[in-house]
């Protein structure tokens, strides 16, 4: 019997899911949640097993943040039992993903984690929960209603040279996506320019495309804020993200806070009931590295979002 289990990276603002197949009743074949990120190591050197901490926990995670930053990130390191990663003298701890500054480190599980996840390629199917899945989905959101998800900010605000919204909008750069204008962090828009590029050659043969950019009436990208029911700041506030906004939705929606009170099964909702952007657009983005917020389960599909780390983690087979 073929089972379907759904391994799901439940939190709020806006998480991937991944649904896997696997042989029912045969655990030793049923793939781990966990899995998704601490998989089989692909090699450091010739001889990875003589690298301390190479099967500790964060050690893809903080390699991929280390390759993605080479210019804010010094040092990467197996350090008092964990690994750290150094930007300026001041060191940040896996700590079970919550990337805490070194004299915090004991306080990890007051805070939410930085989300790293398989990030797919293509379009995934939409969702098919089971009972028990969805009742978990529930009590997970009553239970973030009640109290609010909140990231350390210490990494990402050292990371990204933003920790208030001044020194924020002191990174930002104006560029230009289709002649729309847009602000976004100086290293996101040097992507976007490339994005760009990219676009502007394929409007010229990609009709649906041309027709979807017609559609759009601004960017947004820069907004100080944290992510809706949440205590984070969204990667719109660090200048990281942006968001396509329409001239006219066509009673569709585009975020799962849309619909999640008019329908309770919202994560089921079929693609073409949903506003959507372009394949075609959809990979010019990953090819530059933002992801598309449209394949998560908290489905927000105007949103693209800066995240090179994903990619090195999850390289193209
Ligand atoms: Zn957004």
């Amino acid at each position: 019997m073929i089972k379907v289990l759904a391994a799901l990276f439940i939190a709020a603002g806006g998480i991937l899911y991944s649904v896997r197949a696997a042989a029912g009743g045969n655990r030793e074949t049923a793939p781990a949640a966990s899995e998704a990120v601490n998989g089989e190591l692909p090699p450091e050197s010739f001889a990875p097993e003589l690298i301390p901490g190479a099967g500790a926990p964060g050690f893809r995670e903080t390699r991929a943040l280390a390759e993605a930053y080479p210019g804010r990130i010094a040092e990467r390191s197996f350090r008092d039992g964990d690994w750290a990663l150094r930007i300026d003298d001041s060191w940040y701890f896996w700590a079970n993903g919550r990337m805490m500054p070194e004299a915090e480190r004991s306080r990890w599980k007051e805070f939410t984690g930085l989300r790293f996840y398989n990030y797919p390629r293509g379009l995934p199917p939409v969702p098919q929960l089971d009972e028990q899945t969805k009742a978990r989905l529930r009590d997970r959101l009553a239970a973030d209603r009640e109290n609010p998800p909140a990231r350390n900010e210490a990494f990402l605000s050292h990371l990204l040279e933003a920790p208030t919204r001044e020194a924020a909008e002191s990174q930002l750069v104006r560029v230009t996506l289709m002649g729309f204008p847009v602000r976004l962090h100086k290293l996101a828009a040097e992507k976007l320019e490339l994005v760009d590029r990219d676009l502007k050659i394929l409007v010229q043969t990609d009709g649906e495309v041309r027709r979807f950019l017609e559609g759009i009436s601004h960017l947004g990208g820069f907004y100080w804020r944290p992510i809706a029911g949440t205590a984070s700041r969204s990667y719109h506030g660090y200048g990281l993200a942006l968001d396509f906004m329409a001239k006219d939705w066509g009673g569709k929606p585009y975020y799962w806070r849309n619909i999640m009170t008019r329908d309770k099964n919202w994560f089921e909702l079929p693609y073409e009931k949903r506003w959507m952007a372009p394949l075609a657009l959809i990979e010019v983005f990953e090819k530059h590295s933002f992801i598309w917020g449209g394949k998560w389960l908290y489905f927000d599909t105007v949103h693209f979002e800066y995240r090179p780390e994903l990619f090195l983690l999850n390289p193209r087979a």
